[in-house]
């Protein structure tokens, strides 16, 4: 069994996390059956969010009996001290339970600092102070941020995207956080479904002893998977090299991650998938992308106005407007008929 410590947190967990974002898409029942049989299968480390909707409230029906077996972390995108302890009640009534493990400033644009005028990290000390939180932590998905909030020393880990796509900017944040005792939590482990082998997304985490890989799980084969590594965990060997080094290859430009922080888009394009069409024709089942539904989510692409917010907002840089372009150009063509 592969272990992990979070930094100073001094959290220590199998090197399986939970993350509670997709349990919002199915059912009580279903979300309360994955949870429990993750617990019992000794899955310990639960991360979710106030902003996945009901994804608290299913840990808190859920696990609630078992709370003093497991660790949770959830996030708050507040932007001001009165909102943080808004959600931070909310999180603690729904969640059924009167501390948090880990409090994470959920993907804030700047690293909130004592005295920056918002309040917030005020707001994160007193309530660690009061007990209501264990351990303060930051979500991000942009590099500057990512790294103030490690220079900084004001918090003990941080969750970033990381999976064998990482750039070298991004490995190096990882080895950073190591050099400084801060847990790093890789969330996009499976890099928002464009990695689809569980055991090469495993085995390149394995590689890593400080970081703490959160899969996101919906369904019970998922999770069977990830269960599966808890005494089996892959390792690396030729045969995922190989696997990885393809992935790397295919994949080595610019492409969209489907994080979704460019959105709203004021035409309602969906971009988060659809600018990452072409590679999900390829490394999904193509029959979930050429439903009537998706048609239409990809000819909404025609609306674009061009108005630049979506890669304003991109914290990888992309250019969205064009890749929109050219993904809805493909897609056509493979509709037309076009080999994949
Ligand atoms: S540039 Fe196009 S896709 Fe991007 S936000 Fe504007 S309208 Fe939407
Ligand atoms: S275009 Fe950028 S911000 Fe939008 S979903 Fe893709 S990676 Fe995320």
């Amino acid at each position: 069994m592969s272990m992990v410590t979070l930094g100073k947190t001094g959290i220590t967990v199998n090197k399986n996390g939970f993350g509670a974002l997709p349990i919002q898409r199915v059912s009580n029942e279903d979300a309360g059956n994955l949870l429990r049989k993750a617990y019992e299968h000794g899955i310990t480390f639960y991360d979710t969010a106030r902003f996945y909707t009901d994804s608290e409230a299913k840990i808190g029906e859920s696990l609630s009996d078992v709370r003093d077996k497991i660790y949770i972390a959830t996030k708050t995108a507040a932007t001001d001290a009165k909102t943080f302890w808004k959600d931070l009640s909310t999180s603690l009534s729904l969640l059924k339970t009167d501390y948090i493990d880990l409090y994470q400033f959920h993907n804030p644009s700047f690293c909130p600092k004592p005295g920056d005028g918002t309040g917030l990290y005020e707001a994160m000390l007193e309530a660690k102070e009061q007990g209501q939180i264990r351990h303060i932590g930051i979500t991000n998905h942009r590099l500057a941020v990512a790294k103030e909030a490690i220079d900084s020393e004001l918090y003990e880990t941080l969750q970033f995207p990381f999976n064998y796509l990482a750039t070298k900017e991004e490995r190096k944040l990882v080895s950073r956080c190591k050099e400084n005792n801060i847990g790093f939590i890789a969330m996009k482990a499976l890099s928002g479904g464009l990695i689809t082998n569980s055991k090469a997304a495993y085995a390149y985490q394995d590689l890593y002893d400080h970081v703490l890989p959160i899969w996101g799980i919906q369904k019970e084969t998922e999770l069977d998977e990830f269960i599966s590594y808890i005494d089996n965990p892959p390792t690396m060997t030729e045969e995922i090299k190989a696997v990885i080094e393809k992935d790397q290859k295919e994949l080595a430009s610019n492409f969209c991650r489907g994080c979704g922080y460019c959105m709203p888009c004021p035409v309602g394009i969906e971009i988060n998938n659809c600018a990452r069409m072409s590679l999900l024709l390829r490394r999904s089942p193509v029959e979930l992308q050429l439903t009537k539904e998706v048609q239409a989510k990809m000819k909404r692409i025609e609306k674009c106005i061009n108005c630049g917010r979506c890669s304003a907002r991109c914290p990888y840089g992309l250019n969205t407007p064009k890749l929109l372009k050219d993904n809805y150009k493909d897609y056509v063509e493979v509709l037309a008929g076009k080999a994949l």
